[in-house]
Parts: C-alpha cells; sequence; structure tokens
C-alpha cells in the first residue's frame, strides 16, 4: 500500500533515469532526476514546499495567509499548489517574457497573477523586487497576513534540497557517484545538492552548467561577474550570488549555448521518450561536458527540471526557432503519412 495523505506527499521521491545516447557517447553512467514528475510538474515544488514549511515553523505563515512571490513561473506553480493544498492565498510577480504556458496553469490555480515587464535586477522595478514592496503591503492589508517567499535569497528553499533532493540522490545511486551538475536559477537545487553530496563524499565534483546571458561561469572560472550573450532557456541565468549560491561547493563550470542545448532536448525527446524544457538540455549538456573530463567509467547525475509541454510556444515552435536562427527538432518538420 503507498498511500498518501494529501499532494504535498506525493513531492520528492522521483525516479533517477538512465541517459542513454548522453552515456553512450561519454563512456559513463548518465542520470538524470525526473523532477518533472513532481505534482507541479518541476523541481520547484520542493523548494516552494521548504520555504512553506519553515514560514508556518517560524509562525510567520499564520492560517488563511498570502504567500507572495516572483517567479519565472514553476516557483508559483509549486507554491499554488502547496498553498491551495494548506488553505492559503498566492499572489504571484511574473515577468511578461516567460510562457503563456506557465501563466496559464497559474491563472488555473487560482493564484492572483501579475504581469510586469522584464527589467534588470538592477532596476527597482524588477519582479523580485516588486514582489518584496508588495509582500510589504499585504501584509498590512491583509486580515490574515502575507509573506514574501523570496525564493533568491531565503535559504529556506536549498534547505529542502539538502534535506531531499541530495540525499535521494545518494541513497539512489548507493553512494557511487563522481559528479552532480545543473544550471542555475536561485542557485538552491546547485547549492543544496552539491552541500549534501559532499557531505556524504567531498570527492564528488559539483559543477555548474550556466547559459549564456548569465554571470556565473565567469564567477566560478574568473572570480568576476560579468556576461554576454542570450539563451531562450526560462528559469534559469543568474546575474548574481544569491543567499542560496552562498558557499556552494562548486568544482568547475561549463557554459553552454542553446545551439548546443537544443539538440539535445530535441533528441532526448524522440529517441528516449523524455519530453523536457530547456533548462534540463542546458543540465544534459553540462554533465556531457562533466563526463568527458572525468573520462569513462564514471557515474553522473543531473536534474531533469520540468517538461517541455510547459514550452510549446518558443522550445517547439518552429517559427519562433527560426526567427531566432536557432536549431529546429528534426521530427516536428517531418510530415508523417499513414495510409490505410
Ligand atoms: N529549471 C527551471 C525550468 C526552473 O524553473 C528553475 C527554477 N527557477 C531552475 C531550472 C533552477 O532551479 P534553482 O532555482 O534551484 O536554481
Amino acid at each position: 500500500m503507498d498511500l498518501r495523505a494529501n499532494v504535498i506527499e506525493a513531492i520528492g521521491q522521483t525516479p533517477l533515469i538512465k541517459l542513454k545516447h548522453a552515456s553512450d557517447a561519454t563512456g559513463c553512467a548518465i542520470y538524470g532526476k525526473a523532477e518533472f514528475m513532481n505534482p507541479g510538474g518541476s523541481v520547484k515544488d520542493r523548494a516552494a514546499l521548504s520555504i512553506i514549511e519553515d514560514a508556518i515553523r517560524r509562525g510567520a505563515l499564520k492560517p488563511g495567509g498570502l504567500i507572495v512571490e516572483g517567479t519565472a513561473g514553476n516557483t508559483g506553480i509549486g507554491l499554488a499548489l502547496v498553498a491551495n493544498a494548506l488553505g492559503f492565498g498566492t499572489v504571484i510577480v511574473i515577468p511578461d517574457t516567460q510562457s503563456q504556458e506557465k501563466k496559464d496553469l497559474l491563472r488555473l490555480q487560482g493564484a492572483e497573477l501579475i504581469e510586469v515587464p522584464a527589467v534588470p535586477y538592477s532596476d527597482p522595478n524588477n519582479y523580485v523586487k516588486l514582489s518584496g514592496r508588495l509582500a510589504e503591503k499585504l501584509a498590512k492589508q491583509h486580515p490574515a497576513g502575507a509573506i514574501w517567499a523570496n525564493q533568491f535569497d531565503n535559504i529556506a528553499n536549498r534547505q529542502g534540497h539538502i534535506d531531499t533532493t541530495g540525499p535521494e540522490i545518494w541513497d539512489q545511486t548507493n553512494g557511487a557517484i563522481d559528479g552532480f551538475v545543473c544550471a542555475v536559477g536561485t542557485g538552491g537545487t546547485l547549492a543544496g545538492v552539491g552541500m549534501a553530496l559532499k557531505a556524504r563524499n567531498s570527492n564528488v565534483k559539483i559543477a555548474i552548467a550556466d547559459p549564456f546571458g548569465a554571470a556565473l561561469y565567469s564567477f566560478y572560472t574568473k572570480g568576476e561577474l560579468s556576461s554576454s550573450g542570450s539563451s531562450i532557456t526560462e528559469g534559469i541565468g543568474q546575474g548574481r550570488i544569491t543567499a542560496n549560491l552562498q558557499d556552494a561547493p562548486v568544482d568547475c563550470a561549463y557554459q553552454i549555448s542553446d545551439e548546443e542545448a537544443l539538440p539535445i532536448v530535441f533528441d532526448l525527446a524522440e529517441h528516449e521518450g523524455l519530453l523536457l524544457g530547456g533548462s534540463s538540455g542546458i543540465n544534459v549538456a553540462g554533465a556531457i561536458r562533466l563526463a568527458k573530463d572525468l573520462g569513462p567509467g564514471h557515474t553522473i547525475v543531473t536534474i531533469l527540471c520540468d517538461s517541455g509541454a510547459r514550452y510549446q510556444s518558443k522550445l517547439f515552435n518552429l517559427e519562433f526557432l527560426r526567427s531566432k536562427n536557432l536549431p529546429q527538432p528534426e521530427w516536428l518538420q517531418r510530415k508523417v503519412s499513414v495510409s490505410a
């Protein structure tokens, strides 16, 4: 019997899936942690649950209270589902550049959605800063109060990964893991899993896969935050050292272009039945780079963050890809003819 008291108990304990092509190409065993199988469809369910549980424990979040957050989408989806299950409300500030699919999902979950122009973090009207100010206002106005989830600088986020994702990966590999690699949005996953694995074996290599347009590759290789280029991937690409990233045990860094990541996403869908979002492509590309650096015979784990179904209008839209001069999935262009 495997019964859960509520949806929250269905968060986590996701399988590790062997990635065949990546493994065959490198002589390593490369596994993806299937975070798209969480009830909210992404790795961010874990952070959302950890942040809400921490706020309840501290007495900051009271029955019927509001949870306010600035999010590219997945954290909001996770917060909304945990909030709905526990009787809280959700207010989400989202940059208008994020996919329609994620915005629609948030609305379906009953979250109040505030779309704002996408401006850099240095701008006072950046969505993260706006959500912080809104939370302060609502904390005073709403009868049951409000909290700011503050996923970037609230280390309850990475604690969720120290407590769950990292130990799960360790147990699932029986401790026979040589490397872990993933991209960074808040840094909760990288820092949390990295810390949990290093505490069990300090020789496990922890690597960051950074998209173009983010500043962390330059930080971890040269000690300075600087960026160039851009990426169509969503939910990742950080320009600063968030509180969650502080003291993250990062051994090496890879910079991954969309041109490198997208063919991997398309190949995983066509040949391995894994329809994933763009950040998973950056992650698997990073795992392949780490495998090549470590050499054959090693075991490497990365994160399959969310599903490609969340990005039909961009990542799997031929017109969009052509307009950006990006690789296009061959199977989407193929005309299938079936005769009776
Ligand atoms: N991939 C996707 C699709 C995401 O939404 C996020 C979270 N923003 C990440 C990766 C990165 O996770 P983290 O915030 O733990 O760094």
